[in-house]
């Protein structure tokens, strides 16, 4: 590591620390945008950008100086500097979080505390940052958007589409500036030399997904799910609720949150499972089979839908969320589906040739990531629900995948979406054995997953694929 390293890694932990700062902007007020307030006797609606920074309870500005990320509730003490109302220990903690992250990932790509491994130095993905920002800008962007979702999913169970789908649109936009190894590209190779046929279909299933979505605003397709009054834990509702009282700005506590039964049990028993058939590795046939069978068992106990325990959830939404609504629900979206099925297999048919331009294998590939990342949540979200009679795995969950995908790439998203039913199972027995109520949605789970993928990703993928795919076999996942 040289002295440029750790000046580099200063500025990024400055820079991250105040890109958290504005995360806390983010991550109270997207769920509130477009409410009416009251500051200094002038009514408006928020923004991200109004009104400007101040205490909610003495409405009292903050200072510049008041405001340096992580420092400034170190001096304040943690309390209001006009009233003393104390500030949650939460808004230093998103801030040193981030800027953590920031460096953390700095360190992975260029000093390689975590090199590729049978990769020689000169070929590894990343050399310096002054060669490959561009990418790591834009993991940057991701890490920030995965910890803003994952933040306002715990608050309120839902995951604001703006955030998803500035990541699609960052990464399908980036795509054709962005010529590095690290981005996703459909491109053939010597091992797969079809592999570009592939690229009328995801082209046509992209096109699809607008279509679809065009079908739904002019209300040609039926929206799932779309009979159900907000929950008590609904942004909708907390802003009806605060709107009719307009004395009091900003509610005090985030709402009641539904607890999860998990069933320990078996998740201890499938994590054994699991270990045991990673360390059985004088047989790997056995081995083969006793990781596949623990990780299949994790994985459906992770995303399956289960009981919510207590909830403050009504009879009228209970009965709209579970038993044959719920699959009739699902069959709409099934609809909406079917739309970018058919679009890819027209496009499939269609008798001309695609140009291999560089930048549309990159386009191709990030469209890929994208299609893969939420496809593979809704397919589980469609299957669970059918099977079970009950909502499995949210659509914000579907839309985060896709975004993620599409800055990361088919291969790697999928590994976050396997790896994210394992940290959520561990974290829950965690909680088990401390005797605390589980109370975490899917969300996080998902955007740690993905930041694990940004840090150990490629190691893991060559891991994953000798666990499951011993060499002998010769497979080689395509993209
Ligand atoms: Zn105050």
């Amino acid at each position: 590591m040289t002295t440029q390293d750790l000046l580099y890694m200063f500025f990024i932990f400055a820079l991250g620390s105040c890109v958290g700062s504005f995360l806390n902007v983010v991550i109270w007020r997207l769920p509130h945008r477009g409410r009416e307030v009251i500051y200094l006797k002038t009514q408006g609606k928020l923004t991200l950008s109004w009104p400007p920074s101040h205490c909610p309870v003495c409405d009292s500005p903050i200072a510049w100086y008041q405001n340096v990320p992580i420092l400034s509730w170190l001096v304040l003490r943690g309390t209001c500097a006009n009233c003393s109302t104390p500030i949650p220990i939460r808004y230093p903690l998103v801030e040193l979080g981030t800027a953590v992250l920031f460096v953390a990932l700095y360190l992975a790509y260029f000093i390689g505390f975590w090199p590729t491994p049978g990769v020689a130095p000169g070929q590894q993905l990343f050399t310096d940052l002054a060669n490959d920002w561009p990418v790591f800008v834009l993991h940057l962007c991701l890490v920030a958007a995965l910890l803003a979702a994952s933040a306002i999913d715990a608050d309120w169970f839902i995951i604001p589409l703006s955030i998803p789908a500035l990541l699609m649109v960052l990464g399908v936009v980036a795509a054709p500036f962005i010529n590095h190894k690290a981005f996703p590209a459909l491109a053939p190779d010597a091992l797969h030399p079809a592999r570009w046929l592939m690229a009328k279909p995801i082209l046509g299933a992209a096109i699809g997904v607008i279509l679809a979505n065009f079908l739904l605003w002019l209300k040609v397709l039926p929206q799932s799910f779309a009979n159900i009054p907000p929950g008590p834990e609904h942004p909708d509702a907390v802003n009806a609720e605060l709107d009719a009282d307009k004395s009091k700005e900003e509610p005090i506590a985030p709402p009641p949150k539904m607890t999860r039964k998990s069933p320990s049990f078996i998740a201890v028993l499938a994590i054994l499972i699991f270990l045991a058939g990673a360390w059985i590795d004088s047989t790997p046939k056995w081995a083969s089979l006793f990781t596949v069978i623990g990780g299949i068992l994790i994985f459906l106990i992770g995303v399956l839908p289960r009981d919510k325990g207590q909830t403050d959830v009504t009879d009228e939404v209970m009965d709209e969320i579970s038993g044959p609504r719920a699959r009739h629900e699902i069959l709409k979206e099934a609809l909406f589906l079917a739309i970018p099925l058919a679009c890819a297999l027209i496009a499939f048919v269609l008798p001309f040739d695609l140009p291999q331009y560089p930048w549309l294998t990159r386009v191709v590939g990030s469209l890929l990531g994208l299609l893969a990342g939420g496809g593979i949540v809704w397919l589980v979200r469609i299957g669970g629900t059918l099977g079970f009679g009950r909502e499995a795995m949210g659509l914000g969950d579907v839309h985060l995948m896709a975004g993620v995908g599409a800055i990361i790439g088919a291969p790697l998203v999928l590994i976050a979406f396997v790896t994210a039913p394992f940290l959520g199972i561990l974290w829950a027995i965690v909680l088990k054995l401390l005797g605390k109520p589980n109370i975490l949605p899917y969300g996080p789970w998902l955007s740690v997953a993905s930041i694990l993928c940004l840090l150990v990703g490629n190691p893991l993928l060559q891991w994953y694929l000798t666990v499951l795919f011993p060499p002998t076999t010769g497979l080689v996942l395509p993209m």
